[in-house]
């Protein structure tokens, strides 16, 4: 007896099965994710704690997508029990109401249902099929973002490797080379997946940043020559580049009916510069321009990490680009930080976070969008994850521990960038003392190789 497919019998509309379900999801039919060092999850937020499903280096996509590991998901699943995998989202559902599940749910359940009501008891799916990838090919990127780290960022091995030296884990990996090649052969598993591309409805691409790898060009020349260009290809990107060697993407995006590309960007200006670092502002302005006019049929949205560095300037940024045209007032969706968790806005004090929630509602009344849009629901959703935990004084000394030695690191001063956190540089920037004491704990840690400074 299984209570998903009992539930579905009922006809349930998809609001009915995102209230009376608790860890269903149609991703487990419909849609895998490869991360940057080949290993297979549910989705993006299918990691944590969880064990991979299966890693494309030593297995085939085939293998993984029918094995015993996806099985044992979907059966549990089907039962409505709960999987480590999707921690993520239960968590978010308990603190906000509202979770990528839901997401999921609203856009695939419809297409999934008959995907789901053939699976066997013990898991065994014989019509589950990816129609929606997301397959990060590598950590290539050439951004060092500050909530970042080598393991989305070739750009980062650098850094990582001096504060290693200092003692600090936190930002690197055990790869003794920037780029982290995430399928030793690309080239195979493209063909690979020819015969899945018919079935495909949506393929995410995401980093790393996308538009700096070339099987991601290789991905949208084989569908253009296979004339799939209807199905919707969607982007993360950080919108810092336009052409890759001599492709121009707009070129490429011309042949495609349906393409949304969420720009990674957090906030503006020097603000912009520092958070995701190596940005150049006026270049992002400069392609946001171009994609609008070469390619208007392309969707640009704003996909910001709300965190303690941009939430006081996010809306800006939106209205800016609303008024000179560039995104349409709800096409802005907001991925909450939780990692790295000094980061997390649940950290503010109390007083910052009613500032905080003012300005947001306040830009809310501007854009002027019912609340059943996207936009409306992200803002809401993140003012009640905000609010549903108490302030955490450490994580805030931590934020700005780790701020500081990022700053001596860059030859930066984030406090003059970002002078709305006035309050956090005055009350928890680590005193001399604090960072003495912090560098003799890293040197003995490293002398006698204990592992990271926490
Ligand atoms: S429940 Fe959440 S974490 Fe799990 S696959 Fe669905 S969206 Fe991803």
């Amino acid at each position: 007896m299984n209570k998903i497919t009992d539930l579905i019998k009922t006809n349930a509309s998809t609001k009915d099965v995102i209230e009376k379900t608790n860890s269903y999801c149609p991703w487990l039919w419909n849609h895998l994710h490869v991360t940057t060092n080949g290993q297979v999850f549910p989705c993006c937020l299918g990691g944590g704690e969880a064990s991979p499903i299966g890693n494309i280096n030593n297995e085939s996509f085939d293998d993984i997508w029918t094995g015993p590991e996806f099985k044992k998901l979907r059966k549990a699943v089907l039962q409505d029990k709960k999987i480590p995998h999707c921690k993520t989202c239960y968590t978010k559902e308990q603190q906000s109401g509202f979770s990528l599940r839901h997401d999921a749910i609203t856009k695939f359940h419809e297409s999934a249902k008959d995907m789901v009501m053939t699976t066997q008891d013990d898991g065994t799916s014989p019509d589950a099929k990816p129609v929606y990838l997301d397959i990060r090919f590598s950590n290539i990127c050439n951004m060092r973002c500050k909530m970042c780290g080598h393991y989305s960022s070739s750009k980062w091995f650098g850094d990582s490797e001096k504060l290693k030296e200092k003692g600090i884990y936190n930002y690197g990996t055990n790869s003794d080379t920037a780029i982290i090649k995430g399928i030793e052969d690309s080239d195979a598993l493209l063909d690979r997946l020819e015969e899945y591309l018919p079935h495909m409805q949506e393929i995410y691409f995401a980093g790393g940043e996308p538009l700096f790898m070339e099987q991601h060009y290789k991905l949208l020349n084989k569908l253009i020559e296979l004339k799939l260009t209807d199905i919707h290809i969607r982007y993360n990107s950080n919108l810092s580049i336009v052409k890759f060697k001599k492709t121009k993407i707009v070129d490429l995006w011309k042949h495609f009916s349906n393409v949304y590309c969420a720009g990674s960007i957090d906030t503006y200006g020097t603000r912009a510069e520092n958070l995701r670092k190596d940005t150049v502002w006026s270049e992002i302005e400069t392609h946001m321009a171009l994609i609008h006019s070469e390619t208007p049929h392309v969707i640009v949205g704003i996909s910001p990490t709300i965190q303690i560095l941009n939430a006081h300037s996010v809306c800006e940024l939106n209205r800016q680009w609303v008024e000179k045209g560039w995104v349409r007032p709800d096409e802005m969706f907001w991925n909450i930080l939780i990692d790295p968790k000094f980061y997390n806005v649940q950290n503010f004090p109390d007083h910052m976070k009613q500032e905080v929630a003012e300005i947001w509602l306040d830009h809310l009344n501007w854009l002027g969008v019912r609340p059943h849009k996207t936009v409306y629901k992200t803002i809401h959703t993140a003012i009640k994850w905000m609010n549903s935990v108490p302030c955490n004084e450490n994580r805030l000394r931590e934020m700005c521990y780790h701020t500081k030695i990022l700053d001596q690191l860059r030859g930066e001063d984030t406090r003059c960038t970002f002078p709305e956190l006035k309050y956090i540089w005055e009350n928890y920037w680590p005193p001399r003392s604090e960072e003495l004491r912090s560098s003799v704990l890293a040197q003995i840690c490293k002398f006698f190789s204990l592992g990271p400074l926490r």
